[in-house]
């Protein structure tokens, strides 16, 4: 076992030992959704005070609501949020390259064969933080299905751990 699934092991009896709420609502009790990156210094339930069974936290790098999108619609037709607040954050990862640095990292590090694989994806890298949560935003009101969905856009410091409204 890797240090990483010794550490799930151990904490996680810990957790069940001490685990009450088994008893929650598949849909969320708040019914909202948040879209955030996957970056490891963010907290999403302690950050933004979501508590368990409250809200869908969908992560991925840069918190794209494109890359959200599948999962925003199954939070919203099947499950009942009818909000989403979207939470970028300073310092984010996807400020620091672009779409050809990472596939040429591909290519230099797993070969023609990765590369490949990776060649028509788009890795939704942006250049500015508030102009992305704008961006983002903008683009899920456009769509039809989200029509009467209430969309916010914000953004969290993590130096600081505040978040601030954009849009
Ligand atoms: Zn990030």
């Amino acid at each position: 076992m890797s240090s990483v699934e010794q550490n799930l092991v151990e904490g996680n009896e810990g957790y069940a030992y001490l685990f009450k709420q088994g008893d929650l609502a598949l849909p969320p009790s708040q019914k909202y959704a948040v879209v955030t990156c996957m970056d490891a210094r963010i907290d999403p339930a302690a950050a933004f005070h979501i508590p368990l069974g409250a809200a869908h936290v969908i992560r991925n790098a840069g918190g794209s609501v494109r890359d959200a999108f599948r999962s925003l619609v199954i939070s919203q037709q099947l499950l009942g949020t009818t909000e989403v607040l979207v939470v970028k954050h300073t310092g984010c990862g996807m400020l620091i390259f672009d779409d050809a640095v990472a596939k040429d990292l591909v290519r230099k590090n797993k070969g023609d064969a990765a590369a490949r694989e990776v060649e028509n994806l788009d890795f939704l890298t942006f250049p500015d933080v508030e102009d992305k949560v704008r961006d983002d935003v903008a683009w899920l009101k456009g769509k039809a299905v989200e029509q009467g969905i209430r969309v916010t856009g914000w953004v969290y410091d993590v130096k600081t751990g505040r978040v601030k409204k954009v849009v």
